[in-house]
């Protein structure tokens, strides 16, 4: 039997919910395919804060760093919305990123035919529209030095600073082009090269790997271009890799061509490598959806697919993601639907319905 450790952190609101469907989808998976994950259940955000004071104890980063992998659900709620707290739930997730190195976010966003209706993207726009946008997490603005606002001769000014190194730039697209590699072969570089002193940089790395990947066709694109084009043509692109900020603001834009947050899911890769291949944290894009808490009400179809990332990803039990995959795939085609997709079953049907395909292959009804 394969043994794998998993950091399970379930947080707060509908997290503890969509974390046990994948959990239990994950198990089903581990007794079919032959190996078995241990859960180093852990604190984080308001749950850790109301326990320990802090978003991210310690003990919850040890067990991420001696994990190969961490399945995260989400944090936040109105009662740690004091902005003048000491320690919000969000500290956690900067916190995670830069303690673990996670410098890659990888996002995938797939157009279910089944959810035509549920995206404002007209069905002819987005039919088989499937991107993976790969987003650098660690550099940029939001973390370069110098940063805030002075006084100089009573004119008031800020400042924020873009800042990668070489080898911060190298990392990402070498991972976006071996990506792209595995899927259509077609690799979208973004970035303000006409502007910025740093996409110059960045473009010139982009033409240098892809002297190593001559498998992958690669184009550069001004972030103005996909800005307008990833909702009027999305399948033009396959894998789009960028910076920190445009990366940010491109992966939510795209997520209209899914139709619900509740089937997004996310994977945030780091620099230390596992037996079955690359640490990371995986999490639904959804928040903590306070609204809805504790009813048994959540779509954890987002949690089950960032579960099957953290398979593929982390864990290097590619036909365990693929039955996790399939099983969301046909529970969008023809399971239960929860509120947030315009049904009216419960997460435990749901559950039931993957519990159901993953143990078990049948064949998808045409
Ligand atoms: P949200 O994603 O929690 O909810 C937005 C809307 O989508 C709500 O109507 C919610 O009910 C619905 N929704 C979200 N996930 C769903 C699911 N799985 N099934 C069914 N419906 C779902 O975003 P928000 O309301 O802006 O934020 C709520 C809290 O979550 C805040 O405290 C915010 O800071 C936090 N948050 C955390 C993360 C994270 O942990 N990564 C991300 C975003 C927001």
């Amino acid at each position: 039997m394969r043994q794998h450790r998993v950091a399970y952190l379930p947080g707060d609101g509908i997290g503890p919910e969509v974390c046990d469907v994948a959990r239990r989808c994950v198990e089903a998976a581990g007794a079919r395919f032959g190996f078995e994950v241990r859960w180093d259940e852990q604190l984080v955000g308001g749950t850790a804060i109301d326990a320990t004071g802090q978003a991210l104890p310690s003990e919850t980063l040890d067990a991420c760093r001696a994990a190969d992998a961490v399945l995260l659900g989400a944090v936040g709620g109105p009662r740690w919305d004091d902005p003048s707290a000491p320690t919000r739930p969000e500290d956690a997730l900067l916190g995670l990123r830069s303690a673990l190195e996670l410098f890659a976010n990888l996002r995938p966003v797939t157009a279910h035919a089944a959810l035509a209706a549920a995206s404002p993207l007209r069905p002819e726009v987005r039919a088989g529209a499937d991107i993976l946008i790969l987003r650098e997490l660690t550099g940029g603005l939001y973390f370069g030095r110098p940063q805030g606002r002075e006084v100089n001769d009573g004119v008031e000014s800020v400042v924020d600073t873009l800042r990668y190194t070489r080898p911060e730039i190298e990392r990402i697209v070498e991972l976006a082009f071996e990506l792209a590699a595995g899927r259509r072969g077609h690799l979208t570089s973004v970035d303000k090269a006409n502007v910025l002193a740093s996409s110059r940089l960045w473009r010139e790395v982009v033409d240098e790997v892809a002297l190593r990947h001559p498998e992958v066709s690669v184009e550069h694109a001004l972030v103005d271009s996909p800005a307008y084009l990833i909702l009027t043509q999305p399948t033009h692109y396959d894998v789009i890799v960028t910076e920190n900020l445009f990366g940010d603001i491109l992966s939510d834009e795209a997520a209209a061509i899914a139709g619900s947050l509740g089937l997004l899911a996310s994977a945030s890769l780091g620099t230390r490598t596992t037996e079955g291949g690359r640490f990371g944290m995986y999490e639904p894009v959804h928040g903590s959806a306070p609204g809805i808490a504790g009813q048994g009400v959540a779509n954890p179809l987002a949690t089950v697919a960032s579960a099957a990332m953290m398979l593929r990803w982390s864990l290097g039990e590619a036909d365990a993601a693929d039955a996790l995959e399939d099983a969301v795939t046909a529970a969008i085609e023809h399971g239960p639907r929860t509120g947030d997709l315009g049904g009216s079953d419960g997460t435990e049907a749901v559950a039931s319905f993957l519990l159901a395909r993953v143990g078990q292959p049948q064949e998808v009804p045409a």
